[in-house]
């Protein structure tokens, strides 16, 4: 069995579920896992917002047009009344349930049961489709068996164990449908697997059945070799190393949540990227081996600080980092990227909540300046260090941008370059005019 994942622009309008529902019945028995219908949870954040603000009648307006969305959906979707009639009475159930919110004062765990209401509706939808098609699907609710621990991890043998339990259940069934992105936390609450989540879930889905294989079906082709949002006549990769798309899911292609490869990676299940609109193209495989000695794809992460902390005291000294580090870990701040020299460190960071106290902390140590707005460029392949004159590439490439940090070795797999923000998008096009069209 495979667990196919579609994402909101593919379940995105009547038209699409119904492209979406051919396709899954072509593929026969499989688990497949929906996102909201592009645009709702967006929408439901702004719900949210609204109510947290007490501003009632810009969630009750906001609640309208939403519900008025999915009633013109229905009416698109189904032609038997007995089908809009069902389809309107589970929407209506959700949307009365958010409306619910419009009384009380408002709280955290509110905000996250009013956000699973997209995926909840979209499998509604989808499942009440195929019964109209004279499929035998069933929905496997994921609130039943997708829960985290309390760390916030997802309990793995718990989804294991459910999950299986459920399928057992419904072993007639010719299609499962469940929700990505929603679950419950250690205590019972609903909770979700946090944006982008679905292909999360779709991975924890694969890893509890050991499936034959994971696909992630969206607006695109596969893996681009570089940001299409910003880069013109990118072109998909054909294969990628579980730690290639691992790197570039963290650094910014958003094709692909990050969480999603560890529990495909840890179960070698290959994950398949695959294009709803177009789905004879061949996508991209990420599995176990890739190609060697090529820079595969380029991506970049926004939103990043660099610290740069100065000490005379290091200089011949040990101990230095580890204090560094030890307040990061103090504060919960991730560091992405590091340099290191004689007399100095610079890290970088992709969150500023804690900047204050960590900079604060870090003043006790030495001199220290921050820079802002800044942008990682993640350069991707197997760039194993034998394989001479890759890194020189991306460098040539780029020569005419101020380049702050660069950091290389840490795997075989990136090379990356800190840069400004106004100097990404031509950072992009330099790399990609560079390196793969000398490549080609
Ligand atoms: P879904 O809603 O199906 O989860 P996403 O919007 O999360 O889809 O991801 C698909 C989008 O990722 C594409 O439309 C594309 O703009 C963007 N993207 C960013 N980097 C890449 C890349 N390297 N290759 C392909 N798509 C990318
Ligand atoms: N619907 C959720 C979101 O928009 C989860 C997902 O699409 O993966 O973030
Ligand atoms: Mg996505």
């Amino acid at each position: 069995m495979k667990v196919l994942k579609f994402g909101g622009t593919s379940v995105g309008s009547a038209e699409r579920i119904k492209n979406v529902a051919k396709l899954v019945v072509e593929r026969g028995k499989n688990i497949v896992v929906l996102s909201a219908m592009s645009g709702t949870t967006n929408t439901l954040v702004e719900i949210s917002d609204y109510l947290y603000k007490h501003n009632i009648d810009g969630a009750k307006e906001t609640i309208n047009i939403l519900e008025n969305k999915y009633f013109a959906t229905i009416h698109d979707l189904f032609s038997a009344e007995a089908d809009r009639e069902a389809a309107t009475t589970e929407i209506k159930a959700c949307f009365n349930y958010i409306r619910s919110f419009t009384k009380d004062l408002f709280t955290i765990f509110e905000e996250k049961e009013i956000l699973a209401q997209g995926e909840l509706m979209s499998t509604a939808l989808m499942n009440i489709y195929m019964h109209s098609i004279g499929v035998k699907s069933v929905i496997i609710p994921a609130l039943d068996y997708v829960r985290t621990d309390k760390n916030g991890e997802p309990d793995t043998q718990y989804i294991k164990q459910k999950l299986t339990a459920l399928l057992e259940k419904y072993a007639d069934a010719e299609v499962f449908i469940t929700q990505g992105y929603i679950c419950r936390n250690a205590y019972g609450e609903i909770d979700n697997l946090q944006r982008g989540g679905s292909d999360y879930s779709a991975s924890l889905i694969g890893a509890a059945i050991c499936a034959e294989e994971i696909e992630i079906w969206t607006d695109i082709d596969g893996m681009h070799n570089n940001d299409p949002r910003f880069v013109e006549g990118t072109t998909p990769v054909d294969e990628l190393h579980f730690e290639e798309a691992a790197e570039l899911a963290y650094f910014g292609a958003k094709i692909l949540h990050p969480t999603c490869v560890l529990p495909a990676k840890l179960n070698n299940i290959p994950v398949r990227l695959l294009n709803t609109m177009c789905p004879e193209a061949k996508g991209t495989l990420i599995h176990n081996t890739s190609g060697k000695g090529t820079i595969k794809a380029i991506a970049a992460k926004d939103n990043i600080t660099a610290i740069k902390i100065k000490s005379g005291r290091m200089l011949l000294a040990y101990g230095f980092l580890r204090k560094v580090f030890e307040i990061f870990e103090t504060y919960k701040t991730p560091i992405d990227m590091i340099a290191t020299s004689e007399v100095g460190v610079s890290v970088t960071i992709d969150s500023e909540k804690n900047l204050d106290p960590i900079l604060d902390d870090l003043k006790k140590f030495g001199t220290v300046t921050i820079d802002r707005d800044m942008v990682i460029i993640c350069v991707v392949g197997d760039l194993e260090w034998h394989n001479t004159g890759i890194e020189a590439l991306a460098l040539e490439a780029i020569k005419e941008v101020p380049v702050r940090m660069i950091s290389y070795g840490g795997s075989n797999y990136n090379v990356s370059f800190l840069v400004k923000k106004e100097d990404k998008v031509r950072t992009l096009n330099l790399l990609s005019d560079h390196i793969f069209k000398k490549t080609k």
